[in-house]
């Protein structure tokens, strides 16, 4: 198995939105109540009913050039803790739908590797990028959105 480790949205980034009301495009953050699945992309944990939450427009990096895209996201609104685990894949993957991306070290897309997975089963597939010589780091989205849920990397 090739160790990894998925990548949350920086704490200066988190603590940014929060303390600014300013998303990463330059918009006001709109700040609810949530009430649906909101998964915050800092501790990578989805909402829970009532907790105060921000979305925004995240420009998360990497992939940079022809495929590089912002994302809305959400985080939540007060502190929390940063997701840190060892090849581990956090709750706002395991519970949807997701679309896994591998990117070669030119940031380009690797077709052949990427694919959607129901996120319980993700595992495989993401061994699959990981261990391919040709990938230099893995976005994974929601697939039915595309929102941008967190990196995943070699560790
Ligand atoms: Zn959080």
């Amino acid at each position: 198995m090739v160790p990894f480790r998925c990548v949350p949205m920086g704490s200066a980034a988190a603590r940014r939105f929060r303390e600014t009301g300013i998303d990463d495009g330059g918009n006001h953050l709109h700040r609810q109540v949530a009430d649906h699945p909101s998964p915050c992309r800092h501790c990578l944990a989805e909402a829970v009913r009532g907790e105060a939450v921000l979305l925004g427009s995240y420009h998360f990096g990497r992939p940079n050039g022809i495929y590089w895209t912002p994302s809305p996201i959400w985080v939540h609104a007060e502190g929390c803790g940063r997701f840190e685990h060892l090849d581990r894949v956090p709750e706002i993957v395991r519970n949807r739908l997701v679309s896994v991306r591998a990117y070669d070290a030119r940031d380009f897309c690797l077709y052949d590797l990427g694919d959607v997975s129901d996120g319980r089963d993700v595992d495989a597939l993401i061994q699959r990028c990981l261990g391919d010589s040709r990938t230099d780091f893995v976005n994974i989205h929601t697939a039915r959105p595309g929102c941008f849920l967190c990196r995943v990397e070699r560790a």
